[in-house]
């Protein structure tokens, strides 16, 4: 009865009453100020109507928080299990240390790009979407047919092979993924005809084949045919004149280019050596094609490593597919023009005017065609690789 009695007391009373029976000392100050503002504290409409929206609004912050903060949660436990997955699923690459160098397992480069890896007598062949041949101790390989240079030899170590890292990241990579590359426009191409004026060059056949004239003929007609496909093409020099190292690497710094290419012709003591190579930059630390000691650089031309490999590289392969010259392979040198370029660059010796036959061959118009046009070819499949 008196329980029945206390419920029907509203909660107001019901702390007045309290305060009464109970003793005080129990409750402190706290209870009887709150009981004392309790009995005087009478909100108008409109207050009640505030604290009501308030009320709302803050029910409403509240749940917007714990919207966000699921989300959030969500995200995260989804982005740990893709990075679980990611790192389950690509293979590791291990390595060994050799001369203070980091030699990558060569089984797990396979693994990475998805190919096999086949031991043979002298070296091994990676084959899937690609084919990669190479051999111990020597730095001659090649990429789908045409021959590459590493910067050190791979090695066998036991029954395990390595490539040295920076062969990895520097030549191999660029060359079998578009992605290793930095996504650089392709609008204006820079074009240097090697030599000129003062300066001719190598001589041929008893020295009435010139090679400033060469390059310079290769040139103008490389022009044409990347002006007819839309590109922007400035020239070293458009014509017989003398032009030094200095100021091809300053005309490329003044008109910022997207491409440079040097094109020479070759020549070598002995006259039977022929056939075509493409030069990209030495790798900073590394040993040029023609060289066995390694070497620094200091210019700009390094900032671009991996895209001038796999331009070097295109335009390689279509220079041999056009003209079955001899592939003397894609090189590193730290040539002038390329250690100073601004932007990707590359020196083609389109072949040994020394050599009798090619230097017959250089000369004809329908050969330079086929010259010119694998370059162009280079170029696009070198812009297409990336985009
Ligand atoms: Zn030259």
């Amino acid at each position: 009865m008196l329980k029945e009695l206390y419920h029907l007391i509203s909660g107001r009373r019901r702390s007045m009453l309290l305060s009464m029976f109970l003793p005080t000392f129990l409750f402190g100050d706290i209870f009887d100020a709150d009981a004392a503002s309790q009995r005087t504290y009478q909100p108008t409409q409109a207050q009640r109507r505030l604290e009501a929206q308030r009320r709302l609004q803050n029910q409403r912050i509240a749940e917007i928080r714990r919207q966000n903060a699921a989300r959030n949660a969500a995200k995260a436990a989804a982005a740990r299990t893709a990075d679980t997955a990611a790192r389950a699923a690509a293979p590791k690459l291990r390595y060994t240390w050799i001369k203070s160098q980091r030699y990558i397992l060569l089984r797990d480069i396979a693994k990475f790009y998805g190919l096999s890896l086949v031991h043979t007598k002298t070296g091994a062949v990676l084959r899937g979407a690609a084919k990669v041949d190479l051999y111990y101790n020597k730095r001659l390989a090649s990429i789908d047919g045409v021959t590459v240079y590493f910067t050190t030899p791979p090695v066998l170590r036991g029954s395990n092979a390595y490539l040295n890292e920076k062969d990895l990241l520097l030549v191999l990579d660029p060359v079998l993924r578009g992605k290793a590359l930095a996504k650089y426009p392709v609008r204006t191409i820079m074009i240097d005809p090697g030599h000129g004026g003062t300066d001719k060059g190598a001589a041929g056949a008893g020295g009435r084949l010139l090679e400033k004239n060469l390059n310079l003929s290769m040139a103008l007609k490389l022009r044409a045919a990347l002006r007819k496909l839309g590109f922007q093409v400035i020239m070293t020099r458009g014509a017989d004149s003398t032009l030094s190292l200095q100021g091809r690497a300053e005309l490329c710094k003044k008109y910022k280019p997207d491409l440079f290419i040097s094109i020479h012709c070759n020549a070598a003591a002995q006259k039977t050596i022929s056939g075509i190579e493409t030069f990209a930059m030495t790798p900073n630390g590394c040993a040029s094609s023609n060289d066995s000691k390694p070497g620094n650089s200091t210019g700009t031309g390094n900032s671009f490593d991996k895209n001038n490999y796999r331009m070097a590289y295109e335009i390689q392969k279509a220079l041999l597919k056009n003209t079955k010259a001899e592939d003397r392979g894609v090189k590193h040198a730290r040539f002038f023009v390329l250690r100073n370029a601004s932007c990707p660059a590359v020196l083609i010796e389109t072949g040994f005017i020394s050599n009798l036959r090619e230097s017959a061959l250089l000369n004809r118009a329908d050969y330079q065609a086929k010259i010119v046009n694998a370059i162009v070819t280079g170029v696009l499949n070198y812009r297409a690789s990336y985009r």
